[in-house]
């Protein structure tokens, strides 16, 4: 079997994961396999702006230790990782989301989750070079809550107000 993803040195940052061939939109390339943690526990992550640790939905997570672990974070990513369950555990595969071409690299969203949104740019930021690049790996959904802290708030207080006719 040809391979179809090859790792190199990125032009984006560190290494990277790059198309070996041409993809097509929806092929599965490669697991993301690593060290496995149960649930609620994490590894002695360093911030230092590299992440390899992947949280999967059942809370359980992989410390990534392969290739997939390399591939990039990108804005308006041509990968996804998904999830489908083996052996009563969930595990994690790279899937291209769009036509790859030979030599692209490959990227997908991290959707990271972090502290503070201090902590999402100083730390996290992002120059993909992509033109709707957010400047931030963290999950767009938590830094707009974070950003408007008086929403949910607003609506709390509603609820508590006896003012309903
Ligand atoms: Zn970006």
């Amino acid at each position: 079997m040809a391979l179809k993803v090859v790792a190199r040195k990125s032009g984006l940052h560190g290494m990277g994961l790059f198309a070996a061939r041409n993809l097509a939109a929806g092929e599965k390339l490669i697991e993301y396999k690593g060290t496995r943690y149960a649930k609620g526990v994490y590894p002695a992550v360093i911030v230092d702006g590299m992440t390899k640790f992947l949280g999967l939905s059942d809370g359980t997570g992989i410390d990534g230790t392969g290739w997939a672990a390399l591939a990039n974070h990108g804005c308006e990513p041509n990968c996804e990782l998904r999830e489908e369950a083996r052996g009563g555990r969930l595990c994690a595969w790279l899937y291209a989301v769009r036509a790859v071409a030979q030599g692209e690299e490959l990227v997908w969203d991290y959707r990271l989750d972090v502290k503070s949104s201090k902590e999402a740019y100083a730390v996290w930021a992002c120059a993909c070079g992509a033109e709707t690049c957010r400047g931030t790996m963290v999950n767009p959904e938590k830094l707009r809550g974070r950003k408007a802290p008086g929403k949910a708030r607003a609506v709390h207080a509603a609820g508590d107000a006896a003012t309903e006719p």
